[in-house]
């Protein structure tokens, strides 16, 4: 479903991405991991477009997308929940849903989509009409969850959703995301939580300085000493 190769990016004459190759199949949930500053943002904000690639091809169901404008490869499926959840404080819940389905086919399918968003976040039905900018953090990244669906990805990249939230919020989240690609949605999913991550992955990839090191299956890469020491602590 995607494929990256030898993918540069530079922010200025900064080089920050050297040479990254990644593939996500269709069907699967894929890592990328890697500690703060290696380059993981980087690279999902390279593949959706909103940072340009000096170098290398990135394809999308077979289809070079490199030129292709953000707006156009949200159409063709590829969708991003940003880090940090970026909603639309001022915005109520249900308007910041909308705005999910904003681009024109999306938009011909809002209901049905909503009625899928509400069935899975049933918090987000009780506090429809409330400013989103009021919910807790866990809601918060469920509604930034919801409006990715409202988009109708066929792969959902996922920056980072458990950031600064409660274990037993971040383990819901974590059910979500099996849900979602459950329901047939490919996902790429960017963490810092390792050890969670790879559980529910199928493959990993581990970034170092902007370049791919490590990459395997999940569960190799969980028992990979390498890992183990710089992730795990063991
Ligand atoms: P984190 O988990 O902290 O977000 P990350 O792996 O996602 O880490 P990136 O955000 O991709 O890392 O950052 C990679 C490198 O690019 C870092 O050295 C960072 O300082 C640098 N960088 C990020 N954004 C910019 C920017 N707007 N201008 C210049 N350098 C940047």
């Amino acid at each position: 479903m995607l494929k990256i190769d030898n993918m540069d990016v530079f922010y200025g004459q900064v080089q920050i991405l050297r040479q990254v190759s990644l593939d996500v199949k269709e069907g699967e949930i894929v890592s990328l991991l890697g500690s703060n500053g290696a380059g993981k943002t980087t690279t999902v904000n390279a593949i959706s477009g909103i940072l340009p690639v000096a170098k290398g091809s990135i394809q999308l169901s077979g289809q070079e997308i490199n030129k292709v404008e953000p707006h156009v490869r949200v159409e063709m499926g590829l969708v991003q929940i940003p880090e940090g959840r970026k909603i639309f404080p001022t915005l109520s819940v249900m308007e910041n849903l909308e705005m999910g389905s904003y681009l024109k086919v999306p938009k011909s399918f809002r209901k049905e989509s909503l009625e899928i968003v509400l069935s899975m976040f049933p918090v987000l039905k009780t506090r429809k009409n409330q400013l989103a900018g009021t919910l807790s953090g866990g809601e918060q990244q469920m509604l930034a969850i919801g409006r990715g669906i409202m988009s109708r990805p066929k792969l959902l990249i996922l920056d980072e959703p458990s950031l600064g939230l409660a274990p037993i919020i971040v383990d819901d989240i974590f059910d979500v995301i099996r849900k979602i690609n459950g329901d047939g949605v490919t996902i790429l999913l960017v963490e810092q939580n390792v050890p969670q991550a790879l559980a529910l992955s199928d493959r990993g990839f581990v970034m170092e300085e902007g370049r791919i090191g490590l990459s395997g299956k999940g569960k190799n890469l969980l028992a990979d000493p390498h890992i183990k020491k710089l992730y795990l602590g063991l």
